[in-house]
């Protein structure tokens, strides 16, 4: 079917394509891929006026929702009208047949509950076992695409084969991306520099309150752990924090070669992260285990009322460094170390480039070594040939722009030390860029019409960007319904533009 779309027999390339989408396609069982299957629904090369569900329930898609890598379903936020229902944002799952939703678990998967739409390639020839699926109270309805696309499969095969399902097509971009894209640069980085400080300002202000009840240090310390947490961890991180008091108590005599160790089996134990069983496989990991074990047993019951049931983790696709156990071994280096939180209070002072402040804030977070942790990914891998550094420079960046800088600098408010308060200032806005996220990737394209990370070339920026999706994105929905963040952005550039022209007006 494809090859009465080349033209002429000169167009040799063309017919390479062909051939090496044809041999893809025999290659791939069952056809399609998945990933096709994901592509279509995202480019909606679907007749769309004709969607209806198993159940013969007319599906409207207003809009397919935002490709998801992480955890949960293939496409977070869809905006969806399933028959006389009133139109409804949730979630979409992609497979090939109908029993995938079972087969993969979903069914059981609490990331799963706002899925409104179960999006499959057919399903699989038997009305029964389709009735009987939807049938069941608390299963999404079930839509097929094999008899609704908008051209042959193999069409679509060579149009979707170079689309990348990371990059949003142009007709899903949000309504403020056309205002946005008419600034310059200076206007953009104009725009995102107070939504990057609101952000500053609103952490700051967290900070603050917490400070008022716990203490400077204390609010220091509970944030730290919180960012070493990510997102998933971030609460039972916090309430590690809000047990340190204690968990160092009763430590003051402790020799300072046994400190971190004794830490460690404290923070382990108490976030319910010390394993009852040796591994029986790694020597080294069963030492550490049960030198942790020599510490904890003495002192489990003291801390009975403090233990972390194991539920309040979350370690599902979690990469294992950032593994919770990795962090606490590292926040037990920074909490033996008493010189800690005066050597970040000495850092602000110190007057240095930014090259250098960068380096020196990594020389302060980063642990020069750890017997164990520094040799092993998790407790049951084995040991690396080279040390593995416990942070990484991206998240000391991570906690710069999030804890470290908005702590210095609402304290030197408070405090009333200027000095500080503008060199913190002067730090966070001129930060070199994070590493990129998803929340980034997706707001980049979706605002700024672009995948290149280099057009927000600060953390700052980044920040500022990130503030504009938690007020306007996520008080909206995909199709930005009722989002005035477009209509402000056209005032505020003809302003500016209006400001501009009245200073160059000669006279
Ligand atoms: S919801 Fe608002 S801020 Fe978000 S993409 Fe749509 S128009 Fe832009």
């Amino acid at each position: 079917m494809q090859r009465r779309l080349i033209s002429s027999p000169k167009d040799f390339y063309a017919l390479w394509r062909v051939r090496a989408c044809e041999e893809n396609s025999l290659r791939e069982q069952p056809f399609p891929a998945e990933r096709l299957v994901q592509a279509i629904w995202q480019h909606q090369r679907l007749r769309r006026g004709e969607l209806r569900t198993l159940d013969g329930k007319a599906v409207l898609v207003f809009h397919p929702g935002f490709i998801n890598f992480e955890g949960g379903p293939d496409f977070r936020g869809a905006v969806l009208q399933i028959g006389g229902d009133a139109p409804c944002s949730g979630d979409v799952e992609v497979d090939l047949r109908i029993g995938g939703w079972r087969a993969h678990g979903h069914d059981h998967n609490p990331n799963f509950q706002n899925v409104l739409l179960h999006v499959v390639w057919e399903d699989a020839g038997t009305p029964a076992v389709a009735r009987k699926h939807n049938a069941k109270p608390g299963k999404p309805v079930v839509l097929c695409l094999k008899n609704v696309l908008d051209a042959p499969l193999d069409e679509l095969s060579l149009a979707l084969e170079n689309e990348s399902l990371r990059s949003l097509p142009e007709n899903l971009r949000g309504k403020c991306c056309a205002p946005l894209r008419e600034l310059d640069e200076g206007k953009l980085s104009g725009l995102l520099h107070p939504a990057a400080r609101a952000r500053f300002e609103n952490k700051a202000a967290q900070y603050r309150a917490r400070a008022r009840n716990a203490g400077w240090e204390q609010t220091l310390w509970e944030f730290l752990f919180r960012a070493l947490g990510y997102k998933h961890n971030a609460w039972p991180m916090q309430y590690l924090a809000e047990q340190c008091t204690r968990l160092l108590a009763s430590l003051e005599n402790t020799p300072a070669g046994e400190m971190v160790p004794a830490l460690q089996a404290r923070l382990l134990g108490a976030g319910g992260l010390l394993p009852a069983e040796l591994t029986r496989v790694q020597r080294s990991s069963d030492s550490y285990l049960r030198r942790a074990w020599d510490f904890w047993w003495r002192e489990r019951d003291a801390f009975s009322d403090v233990i972390l049931p194991r539920v309040a983790w979350r370690f599902h696709g979690m990469r294992p460094v950032n593994h919770p156990r990795r962090r606490l071994a590292l926040a037990s280096h920074w909490l033996a170390d008493k010189t800690f939180i005066p050597k970040i209070e000495n850092w602000i002072v110190a007057e240095k480039s930014e090259g250098t402040s960068c380096r020196e804030l990594t020389k302060i977070l980063q642990v020069k070594h750890d017997d164990f942790w520094s040799w092993h990914l998790t407790l049951a891998s084995p040991r690396q040939k080279k040390p593995q550094p416990l942070l990484g420079e991206a998240r000391v960046t991570d906690l710069a722009v999030n804890v470290i800088l908005p702590w210095l600098w609402v304290r030197a408010v408070e405090g009333g030390n200027k000095k500080i308060q503008n060199e913190a200032e002067r730090r966070f806005f001129a930060w070199p860029e994070a590493e990129d996220n998803s929340v980034l990737k997706l707001a980049r394209q979706r605002l700024l019409g672009t995948s290149n990370a280099k057009i927000l070339k600060t953390a700052a920026a980044q920040q500022g960007l990130i503030q504009i999706v938690r007020n306007f994105c996520e008080h909206s929905n995909a199709t930005c319904e009722n989002c005035k963040f477009p209509e402000l952005v056209r005032g505020w550039a003809a302003t500016r533009s209006d400001l501009n022209r009245t200073l160059k007006r000669p006279g």
